[in-house]
């Protein structure tokens, strides 16, 4: 695991009245997940995407393990971090093995090696690797399309999982699967993970702590399942 400590986060998209994410401070210890809850619009997927440095933050900072996002390598960023997201983002001109093999490939793991691990992964996330690993994108369902995404998120064993919303789209019985999966990565390989939802039963089962942002993209509550539901 690594921590994650997010200092003051502020985004503020320029011709935006106010800000997307507003001053949000907070840690998460090496092997926790922690889930952030909040209304549509209040800066969820923004806060993800200043973790990852997709985006840059107008003011604050984001630490991995003491270190300063703007100050890592964007290759090693990606092998530190898994990221998987509600619209998949799959690459549509690459094959499901193609887009899951992709950062184990950055990384430099042999052939052999990333095809086993890409048969691993399919089957983790319950897709059958002789039918789907060379299909491409277009030609699966939304949910199977974030099963790969997913996947894909996992390749390369990142120490550090960024969730947005990846099951949303996943039918209920693989999504509560995924769900277990998810926290055995947790229990067992001590990933540190945050992840985004807007169902509040998904929070509760996967979070070790919550992150309520309220309507103006402030931390309204941080606690434990137990407390936050305990006091609402
Ligand atoms: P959530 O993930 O909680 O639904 P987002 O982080 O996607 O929220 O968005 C937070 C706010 O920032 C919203 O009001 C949204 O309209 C705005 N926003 C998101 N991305 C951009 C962007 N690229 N440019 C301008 N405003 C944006
Ligand atoms: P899901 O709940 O997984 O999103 P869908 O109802 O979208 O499922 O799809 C049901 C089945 O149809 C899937 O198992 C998938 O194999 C198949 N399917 C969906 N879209 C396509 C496509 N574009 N090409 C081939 N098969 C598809």
């Amino acid at each position: 695991g690594a921590a994650i400590e997010l200092v003051d986060l502020t985004k503020h998209y320029p011709g935006n009245p106010r800000p997307s994410v507003d001053g949000v401070t907070l840690r998460v210890h090496a092997g926790e997940t922690v889930v952030f809850v909040g209304p549509s619009g209040c800066g969820k997927s923004t806060t993800l995407k200043m973790i990852n440095r997709l985006i840059e933050p107008s003011s604050g900072s984001v630490r991995i393990n003491g270190e300063d996002v703007t100050g890592l390598d964007p290759v090693k960023l990606r092998r530190e971090i898994g990221y998987a997201i509600q619209s998949s983002g799959l690459f549509p001109h690459m094959t499901v093995a193609q887009n899951i093999a992709l950062v184990p490939r950055l990384a430099g793991w042999s052939g052999r090696r990333v095809r086993a691990r890409v048969t691993e992964m399919l089957e983790l996330v319950g897709l059958d690797p002789g039918e789907f690993r060379d299909r491409y994108p277009r030609r699966l369902s939304g949910g199977q399309q974030q099963r790969v995404g997913v996947a894909r998120a996992l390749a390369a064993d990142p120490p550090v999982l960024l969730m947005d919303e990846p099951f949303g789209a996943v039918d209920p019985i693989t999504r509560a699967h995924l769900q277990d999966e998810l926290l055995r990565l947790q229990r067992e390989l001590r990933k540190t993970i945050v992840f985004v939802t807007h169902d509040i039963d998904e929070a509760i089962k996967l979070g070790d702590r919550i992150a309520v942002l309220g309507e103006r993209s402030r931390i309204a509550q941080f606690d434990t399942p137990e407390a936050i539901l305990a006091h609402p």
